[in-house]
């Protein structure tokens, strides 16, 4: 199904085939045909990880099919396709001693289910700790070898959550509309609130559900209101004649459930959080959760140390188990600012304006603890949107958000609603594609860095930087880069787009050295960003836009 997808480039002709598709599955199968579709083992929100590198999975293909590693890279180079190279590499199998099982002919070919390789899946990802690589690349041998050359390559797709399918974004949800004879705007409805895919296929399926009375479900999480970037407040305020200002705090966004209970922190890839911050969650009383649930709120949890935040990276080790939460929590206690209300009782908010949102987040939520409700304003003149902009930066903001009074909660999305206006130098959020041995205080380290930016179909790399990382996170990078190698090179490795950086730098120029034409000068890491996904860095678009905002900021200079 997914080849004959692939092999039109008519959206139309993608949908239909794959609607007709889906139609004839049943329950067991409609969710985890709609999670392979788009280049994922599981389900989002199940928190389930394969933890299977892209590495390992090349081992297993020269192990299966007896090719070089320079063959299988080199295959790679030209194509840049992994599913294919897998597919490749089955088909030229190399002959290996045979078994006497083969030469008897006990070794049948079973075709895989989609159940069947659903199990698979599920046991690759179990396997954890110790001893776990091998049994991961022992289950993944038993599947390739039960599996045509065909299937390998969706099978490497999915393992390696390659989102090349063709089936991103938009595509899945319009072939879900048109295979149980939805509205397309109910069904995006029901994907904002549900954020998984294989759900909302099943509820889209079920004509007896009204999708757009879904609400928000505790413990569910839904994905983040995202905001764009604005030029000036000039620019802000020509597309709104109110405003509600808030300062941009720099912290880890994270979404909190308030059940009867007990209360669960989300991060903004819809991941559990919640052992990191116990002080954030014992500022909820048992009372207090029963008078208040169920409620889901949308915030920043930022540490403090004497009424300044501190280091983002902080935050992270606590998530990642990597520090004494107990000893963190004494010496750099956390706060949540909660900045919106998502569902008050059994109310869904997100259709609901802003500025009505707000009232209802300070009338609901007494002041606690470790919670500390945003402050805002409400503007519509530019001293006044300046004023509490100088006064954010004094406190130690990144910038101020400016948001649409009237704007619905539009979760997942980057719109116009929320603008973010930055005073500090702009931050592109990109991929390492790349990287080289360092010399000097950083031999043994992968250390430079390519960074690329998103393009239609690949990455456009636009710089390179050694600068703004710390000894523990040059080796954790070193690590985390080896296991996504692509192939060797001159220069270190190329590597998978995985990683996502936020990078500053001074400015942008055009540049012959790049195919994109673009670079960034003076670039250097602000942080690893753990919590974004490769969907999320920043467009080669939205670099070129910088980039003449830019050239009109010096034109404007140059002649005051
Ligand atoms: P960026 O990560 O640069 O795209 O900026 C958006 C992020 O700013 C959000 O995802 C939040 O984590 C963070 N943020 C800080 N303060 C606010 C606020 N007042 N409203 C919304 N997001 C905020």
């Amino acid at each position: 199904m997914m080849e004959k997808v692939d092999a039109t480039s008519k959206k139309n002709e993608k949908i239909a085939l794959f609607a007709s598709f889906l139609q004839q599955l049943s329950v067991n199968e409609l969710p985890l045909a709609c999670y392979y579709a788009t280049g994922q083992p599981f389900s989002e929100t199940s928190g389930e990880k394969i933890q299977f590198g892209w590495s390992s999975f090349m081992n297993v293909v020269h192990q299966l099919t007896n090719r070089t590693n320079d063959d299988l890279r080199g295959f790679y180079r030209k194509k840049a396709d992994f599913g294919s190279l897998v597919e490749y590499a089955l088909l030229k199998r190399k002959p290996q001693p045979q078994s006497l099982g083969s030469y008897f002919g006990q070794i049948e070919r079973e075709e895989h289910s989609i159940e069947g390789m659903h199990e698979y899946l599920r046991k690759i990802a179990t396997y954890k700790g110790k001893g776990s690589l091998k049994a991961k690349k022992n289950q993944l041998i038993q599947l390739l070898r039960h599996s045509s050359p065909l299937e390998a390559k969706y099978i490497a797709r999915v393992i390696t959550s390659d989102t090349r399918t063709g089936f991103r974004g938009g595509l899945l949800l319009d072939a879900i509309t048109k295979a149980f004879d939805r509205q397309g705007k109910s069904v995006r409805y029901a994907y904002m609130v549900l954020s998984d895919v294989g759900e909302v296929a099943l509820v889209a399926k079920d004509h007896s559900i009204d999708l757009l009375s879904l609400k928000p479900r505790i413990f569910h999480p839904i994905r983040s209101m995202l905001a764009s970037k604005a030029e000036s407040i000039e620019d802000a305020l020509s597309s709104n004649k109110k405003l509600i200002c808030e300062p941009k705090i720099d912290g880890f966004r994270a979404q909190l459930h308030v059940d009867k209970k007990e209360c669960r922190l989300y991060s903004r890839n819809l991941e559990d959080v919640t052992h990191a911050f116990p002080e954030i969650i014992a500022s909820f009383s048992d009372d207090l959760r029963k008078e208040l649930a169920p409620m889901i709120l949308d915030g920043e949890v930022v540490a403090l140390v004497a009424g300044k935040p501190v280091f983002f990276q902080d935050l992270l080790t606590r998530i990642q188990r990597k520090r004494d939460i107990r000893a963190s929590v004494e010496s750099t206690p956390c706060y949540y600012y909660v900045f919106d209300i998502l569902l008050h009782q059994e109310e869904s908010l997100l259709n609901t304006p802003l500025s009505k949102r707000k009232e209802l987040l300070n009338s609901q939520l007494p002041d606690l603890t470790n919670i500390i409700k945003m402050e805002y304003y409400e503007y519509q003149n530019f001293v006044n949107i300046q004023n509490q902009l100088n006064r954010a930066i004094q406190n130690g903001s990144e910038g101020l958000m400016l948001k649409d009074p009237n704007s619905e909660y539009q979760a997942g999305k980057r719109g116009k609603g929320w603008l973010k206006l930055k005073v500090t130098l702009p931050t592109l959020d990109l991929a390492i594609i790349g990287a080289e041995w360092g010399h000097g205080r950083r031999t043994g380290w992968l250390s430079n860095y390519h960074l690329a930016a998103q393009g239609t179909n690949d990455y456009h790399m636009i710089g390179k930087t050694f600068k703004g990382l710390t000894d523990n996170e040059f080796a954790q990078l070193t690590e985390q880069l080896q296991e996504l190698e692509l192939s060797k090179e001159p220069y270190g490795i190329s590597v998978q787009p995985k990683i996502v950086v936020e990078v500053e730098f001074d400015n942008i120029q055009e540049s012959s050295k790049y195919p994109s034409g673009m670079a960034l000068r003076f670039a250097r890491i602000k942080r690893i960003r753990n919590d974004k996904d490769i969907e999320d860095i920043d467009t080669i678009e939205t670099v070129r836009q910088l980039y003449h905002q830019q050239l009109e900021r010096q034109k404007r200079a140059d002649k005051a």
